[in-house]
Parts: C-alpha cells; sequence; structure tokens
C-alpha cells in the first residue's frame, strides 16, 4: 500500500505510519518545495511534467479535450533593463498571480521556465480555448505592477496553445512543442495576442471507443 502525505504526496515505503503532527509538517513542507516554484509560488517545471504526463493518460483513456499554453512575458528583457532585476522578479510574480487568477483550481498553472509560464487545462472544449486564452492575455494587460515605490508598470504576453489528441496518447514533448510553435507565430505576428492550433477532431466511433475499453475482440476465439 503507498503511504500519502496530509498533501497527498507520496511517502516513502518506510515511513512510519501515525506520524507525528510536527514531522508530518515537515514532510509536507518538503514535498512542498520540491513541487514548487520558489519565486512564485507555482508549480515547477519538474511537477509541470508530472501533471501534464498525468493529463496525456486521461486523454488517451476518456478521450477528453485538454488545452495546454505556452506564456512568454513580451519584451521582458526591457523590464530588466530599465527597472533592474528585482522589479523583473516582481512582474514574474505578478504575471503567475494573473495567470492563476484566471483559471480553475483544477487547471495545472506553472513556471516553464525564466518568464515563461505552461498552463494544463484539463476537461477543455476546443471552442472554449480561445475565450481562457484571451482571458488571461487581457487580465495581463489590464494589470498594473508596482515593482518600486511610485513605479508602476504594464507588460503583456504572447499565449500559444495546443490540444492534445483525444483517444491517443500523446507524448509530453510533442503537444509542448505544437503549443511553442504558436507562441512562436504570436511573437512573429506582432505580440501581444494569443494563437491556438486548429484542434484535430479525432474520427472514433462509439464502436471503436468500446473496443478500445472493453474485453479484446481475439478473446472470443481463444
Ligand atoms: P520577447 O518579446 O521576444 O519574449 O522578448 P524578451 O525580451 O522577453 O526576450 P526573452 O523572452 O528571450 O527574455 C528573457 C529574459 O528574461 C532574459 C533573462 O535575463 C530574463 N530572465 C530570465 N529569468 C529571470 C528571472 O528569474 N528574473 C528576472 N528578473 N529576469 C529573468
Ligand atoms: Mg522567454
Ligand atoms: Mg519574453
Amino acid at each position: 500500500m503507498q503511504l500519502l502525505s496530509q498533501a497527498g504526496h507520496a511517502l516513502p515505503a518506510d515511513a512510519p505510519q501515525g506520524t507525528l503532527p510536527w514531522l508530518q509538517a515537515v514532510i509536507d513542507g518538503l514535498c512542498d518545495l520540491s513541487s514548487r516554484d520558489a519565486l512564485t509560488g507555482l508549480s515547477n517545471r519538474r511537477q509541470f511534467e508530472l501533471a501534464i504526463a498525468r493529463e496525456i493518460d486521461r486523454v488517451a483513456r476518456a478521450g477528453e479535450p485538454a488545452l495546454v499554453l505556452m506564456i512568454d512575458i513580451d519584451h521582458f528583457k526591457r523590464i530588466n533593463d530599465t527597472h533592474g532585476h528585482a522589479a523583473g522578479d516582481e512582474v514574474i510574480r505578478s504575471i503567475g498571480q494573473a495567470l492563476v487568477d484566471c483559471v480553475r483550481p483544477m487547471d495545472t498553472v506553472a513556471r516553464f521556465g525564466g518568464e515563461e509560464f505552461a498552463v494544463i487545462l484539463p476537461n477543455c472544449p476546443p471552442a472554449f480555448g480561445l475565450t481562457v486564452a484571451e482571458r488571461i492575455r487581457l487580465k495581463v494587460q489590464r494589470r498594473s505592477i508596482t515593482v518600486a515605490q511610485g513605479v508602476d508598470v504594464a507588460v503583456t504576453i504572447s499565449i500559444g496553445g495546443a490540444f492534445a489528441p483525444q483517444w491517443v496518447r500523446s507524448s509530453a514533448t510533442l503537444w509542448i512543442e505544437r503549443a511553442d510553435q504558436q507562441l512562436y507565430r504570436a511573437k512573429a505576428e506582432g505580440r501581444n495576442r494569443a494563437c491556438l492550433e486548429q484542434p484535430v477532431v479525432s474520427q472514433v466511433s462509439a464502436e471503436e471507443k468500446g473496443l478500445l475499453f472493453g474485453h479484446s475482440q481475439y478473446q472470443d476465439i481463444e
């Protein structure tokens, strides 16, 4: 049996049961440290990779539509150059919070690297993809970020998005790559915009879904 911490993280098999409360708090703190980005408190890259692997599994099993968004702050170097690195850090923190404010608790918001973020939106119908991405883009555009006393800045973001192919076990690398291509397109087309790949609709009939998840057709012959 796998032991779980109070935060739901897996504990080593030899962890004592009925752990003391203070030890439990230490364990939970360490689990949190290993999954959170120190600057923003968002999921870190490692946690993102676990979440996207879980999502790929769900899409393959249940055929649920899922969207991944790759997000990059526009002309971020200018912020660092004009206001300093600490101001840049404050902008990254604030944008991270804006992203969290725009999505559902079930969605994963991660700091992917430097001033790049990634969002996984499980069960996101293709018709809503652009609406969500635009909501995020506008929320950031309207945000005023205080980086020093009396100094407010505003930034924009570019967003690229791609849906996981339904009923297919994709790879995280390929899925992220497709979203990244859309992000490059958003940058090339002038920044401060969201570009989403046209979702590929898998033509899987009800009968075929039954074959995928029912008993093997060969069992009848055995
Ligand atoms: P573009 O619109 O093409 O994205 O232009 P950009 O200036 O944002 O270019 P790019 O995305 O390449 O900029 C990344 C910069 O982010 C370079 C790096 O110095 C800065 N950066 C990366 N990580 C951090 C960080 O943790 N804090 C701060 N303050 N700056 C960071
Ligand atoms: Mg970048
Ligand atoms: Mg950038």
